[in-house]
């Protein structure tokens, strides 16, 4: 997977999510061997942006993605608290990964995309990291009178 959530997410620098082929042949196996791996998503708030990334349905995918268990691009086991809005692909649009692209997320009340939610993210890490600076400024002025 891509992106910088990707490093973020608790399943970030784990393999064995999506198994080799060789290693299962029933669904009883696929179960066995990554139902414990499951786990790794229950604190995960990147669960929408997994599936969206991954597309387990689209590429018929067998492992974990986003707090579910695929085989074949169904979903054979899940954590409890999974919701359907996880599954909901975001509204993609030319200006996504933009300051105007994370508005138009905004605006329209629709889930925010990966890339909108990485611009988000750094514009929130700037204005945190000018905050300082603003808030010397009448202090500053405080000591000089
Ligand atoms: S939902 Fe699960 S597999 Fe997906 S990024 Fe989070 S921890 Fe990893
Ligand atoms: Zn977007």
């Amino acid at each position: 997977m891509t992106g910088a959530w990707t490093l973020r997410a608790p399943c970030s620098g784990q393999d064995g999510f999506a198994p080799n082929q060789d290693d299962w042949k029933t669904v009883r196996d696929l179960k066995r061997l990554l139902g414990p791996r499951l786990g790794y998503c229950k604190r995960c708030p990147y669960r929408a942006e997994c599936i969206a990334t991954i597309k387990p349905s689209q590429v018929m995918f067998d492992g974990i993605a986003g707090g579910r268990l695929w085989c074949n691009g169904e979903v054979i086991d899940a954590l409890d608290d999974v919701s359907d809005d996880e599954l909901a692909e975001p509204k993609l649009r030319p200006s996504c990964g933009t300051e105007a692209g994370a508005k138009s997320h905004s605006r329209n009340n629709e889930r925010i995309c990966p890339s909108c939610r990485q611009v988000t993210r750094e514009m929130d890490e700037r204005r945190n990291a000018e905050k300082p600076k603003q808030e010397q400024l009448p202090l500053e002025f405080a000591g000089t009178t």
